[in-house]
């Protein structure tokens, strides 16, 4: 196997497994040899087969992120930023999101494309939570990323007749069979070749699994010990919904039914019992979370856009709840999703210490691999995977630069971003994904977009024409 060296670069930001935190190491040298760091430190006397000059460079780890949608959401751009139901609680799901239903092949270029972000933005890791299509694992395996598939199912499919009302339709059947293939191709992502697929459970919604799908869930994870990540507290409609059926909060319900445990992962958590939109007047959600160890997916772009918070971010981590982050829409850019996180983190505390970069940092690494229940990504020491980017010091964007992870999330975001390794390979060189044709993707993906509006009015509930379910941001002239 060859040693890659990067040699003297400006700033490591290396885990120190001492205080379980990063940290800045400066002028010091990281080598890998394949798929693992083989040595993190000052003068480095190996030898090595290929050298990188680290000066006006920082190693940064590879970014974890453990909830997107790369086969659908990159169809939603330029629809649904503005997009959500007045009356559904400000939500997007029940009223826009199902309207855009394209094709597979559409889908596959929209997945390649997401995935050729999120490798631009230092994303290493992530988790695709997808509907199991045909030739799925080879797709992710052909980008160099290392992925976890989270194929989802569940027991019913929600549909709104009216744009105030949200219904179920249920086919418990049709939840087990799709769960039952969703295992044959989770075990299929952890005996892949390539090494770096693996998987996790993916019951889909918290109102639209049966407890008896959610059980047969758990039990699957349990028995793999892989994770298991639901959809829950993400909306007002699903937490009345919750409360109508059983009398619980969502995150009460999930606890007093078992699905609550280290391993388990609740996107988006974010309508509990004190959340000032609910005016619940019990408490017990947030400490629900923490005693059991469950982690949460917070991906607070797509929400901040209809208005929505998670209250706050810093609050869930003091009490002890292990955060990852996310990107739940489009763009897929995780360094942006850092950037919102711990913005509005102090916006909803209304307070600027609430939580800080280095928080959000964690979360963006070590807290998504925790939530993976991975050990050996997330962090740059030696033992651990090759999955690192480097950033270029000198990118006008990051200049002055006093504080480079600063620079980098508040300033520059992913542009100073030349190089990404996962697993030691390489898959961005200058700036440039070598393992996806980015513009075939983003063609394909035009014309998914274009035959998928064409279809969106006939499944409107009231037939609107498409420009005025996605209005265009300014009149057109005639
Ligand atoms: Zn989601």
């Amino acid at each position: 196997m060859t040693v890659t060296l990067i040699r003297n670069a400006d700033w490591i930001v290396a885990w120190n497994e001492a205080t379980g935190r990063h940290d800045y190491l400066a002028n010091a040298d990281l080598a890998f040899e394949g798929d693992r760091i083989v040595f993190l430190g000052r003068g480095y006397r190996g030898t090595a087969e290929r050298e990188i000059d680290g000066r006006g460079r920082m190693v940064l780890p590879g970014f974890v992120n453990i909830h997107s949608h790369p086969a659908s959401e990159p169809f939603n751009k330029g629809l649904m930023e503005e997009r959500g139901s007045l009356r559904l609680g400000m939500s997007s799901l029940y009223e826009f999101m199902l309207l855009m239903r394209p094709d597979d092949e559409a889908k596959r270029a929209a997945m390649l494309f997401a995935v050729g972000e999120l490798l631009k933005s230092g994303v290493t890791t992530f988790t695709d939570y997808s509907i199991a299509r045909a030739g799925w694992l080879e797709d992710l395996a052909g980008t160099g990323i290392r992925a976890c598939v989270a194929p989802s199912y569940r027991s019913a499919r929600w549909f709104t007749p009216n744009g105030h009302r949200v219904e179920y339709e249920w086919n418990e059947a049709a939840g087990r069979e799709a769960m039952a293939a969703a295992l044959e191709m989770i075990d299929a992502a952890r005996r892949h070749v390539c090494g770096r697929l693996f998987g996790m459970l993916a019951p889909a919604q918290i109102d639209t699994c049966t407890e008896e799908l959610l059980l047969a869930s758990i039990e699957a994870a349990k028995a793999r010990n892989a994770p298991v990540q639901i959809h829950a507290s993400q909306s007002v409609v699903e937490f009345r919904e919750m409360v109508a059926r059983h009398g619980k909060t969502p995150i009460e319900w999930l606890s007093d039914i078992g699905f609550l445990y280290e391993g388990a992962i609740v996107a988006h958590c974010i309508f509990v019992d004190e959340h000032s939109w609910i005016r619940w007047p019990m408490r017990g959600d947030l400490e629900r979370m923490a005693s059991s160890k469950a982690s949460v997916a917070h991906c607070p772009n797509v929400f901040v856009r209809r208005g929505i918070l998670l209250e706050n971010f810093g609050k869930y981590r003091k009490l002890g709840i292990n955060i990852g982050l996310g990107t739940d829409t489009f763009p897929h850019n995780f360094v942006e999703e850092m950037r919102w996180a711990t913005v509005l983190c102090k916006v909803a505390a209304s307070n600027v210490e609430a939580t800080d970069l280095a928080e959000v940092f964690h979360a963006a690494t070590v807290g998504g691999a925790k939530a993976l229940m991975r050990d050996d990504i997330g962090r740059l020491a030696v033992g651990c995977k090759a999955d690192l980017s480097l950033v270029d010091l000198r990118h006008p964007s990051l200049q002055p630069l006093y504080d480079p992870l600063k620079s980098f999330v508040f300033s520059g975001l992913e542009r100073g971003i030349t190089d990404v390794f996962v697993d030691g390979r390489q898959v961005v060189r200058d700036g440039e994904v070598t393992t996806i044709d980015m513009a075939a993707a983003a063609e394909a993906m035009n014309r998914g977009q274009r035959d998928a509006l064409a279809r969106a009015p006939a499944g409107d509930h009231a037939h609107r024409p498409t420009e005025r379910i996605f209005p265009p941001t300014l009149p057109i002239r005639p």
